[in-house]
């Protein structure tokens, strides 16, 4: 495959390559991506479940849907281990060709893969974040699915909230901890947002897997990067909203496409 070939050609070049990465590099680990075909978000909306205030009152009229959210998402982020996509990256920066990866994602898919330098734009789901004083909590996975199981057995919002009182970490600060994530309608981590930018300033080639890159400011990078003139390469089933600024389009599932980019 000519483009292929091409791409490696590019890569093997490279100074300093960027990885930026969306849903779809996590979707052959079983996390079904925003706008799949019968993924989480076709059963629990994005206007109800994916922003502050949709919860809030998703929790105020229906509290048993989100509690089954919870249960659902929490599972599915709890069973997912990385594919050959994330091996194949963490590969790449162990042999030097990628300096660094900067996700959407928020399943830590990357790191347990063996990515070091990774930028998380929209936070970690395995991580508490004090609403006070911004402190963060790792959870281990046997904590996560005790969170879990605790919630799955709420019936109403009195037994729900007497739950999340003593399943929800307190920080040294006493203020409240929540999930480490960026809901829609909320600010990206400012130091985070500042290491991407920085990041695609700094690149020469930008790889791009499995995102629609119409999710914003997130969207923005690929443009920086090409601003600064580095090469762009898109891997992805589907054309994006992205393709049409790409230098090299590789269509193909990310798990089949980048174990041989990373061929070298
Ligand atoms: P998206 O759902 O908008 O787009 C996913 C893209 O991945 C599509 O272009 C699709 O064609 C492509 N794709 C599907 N299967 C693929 C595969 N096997 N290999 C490569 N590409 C594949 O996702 P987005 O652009 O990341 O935006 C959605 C937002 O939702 C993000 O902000 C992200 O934070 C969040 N999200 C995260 C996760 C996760 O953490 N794994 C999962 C779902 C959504």
């Amino acid at each position: 495959m000519e483009i292929l070939e091409e791409a490696k050609r590019r890569l093997k070049a490279s100074k300093y390559t960027v990885v930026f990465t969306g849903a779809g590099i996590s979707a052959e680990s079983g996390i079904p991506t925003f706008r799949g075909k019968g993924g989480i978000w076709e059963k629990y909306p994005p206007p109800f479940f994916g922003n502050p205030i949709g919860i809030i009152l998703s929790f105020l009229f229906t509290p048993r849907r989100v509690r089954d959210f919870i249960v659902d998402a929490g599972e599915m982020f709890l069973n997912a281990e990385p594919n050959r996509g994330h091996i194949a990256i963490a590969e790449m920066e162990r042999k030097g060709i990628v300096k660094s990866v900067i996700t959407q994602n928020i399943d830590s898919l990357h790191e347990k893969a063996g990515s070091r330098n990774v930028v998380k734009l929209h936070g970690n789901a395995g991580k508490w974040r004090c609403m006070r004083c911004g402190k963060k909590k790792e959870s281990s996975k046997e904590e996560m699915r005790a969170v879990i199981e605790e919630i799955r057995t709420v019936s109403g919002r009195v037994s729900f909230i007497q739950r999340l009182r003593r399943i929800i970490p307190s920080c040294e600060c006493g203020g409240i901890m929540r999930p480490d994530v960026v809901l829609f309608m909320e600010s990206l981590p400012m130091r985070e947002w500042e290491r991407a930018v920085s990041e695609a300033h700094l690149c020469d080639t930008m790889l791009i897997v499995g995102t629609s890159g119409v999710v914003y400011p997130a969207g923005r990078i690929p443009f920086i990067a090409k601003n600064n003139r580095a090469f762009l390469i898109e891997v992805n089933p589907e054309p994006s909203s992205l393709t049409s600024f790409t230098e090299l389009f590789i269509k193909g599932r990310a798990g089949e496409i980048l174990p041989e980019l990373g061929r070298m």
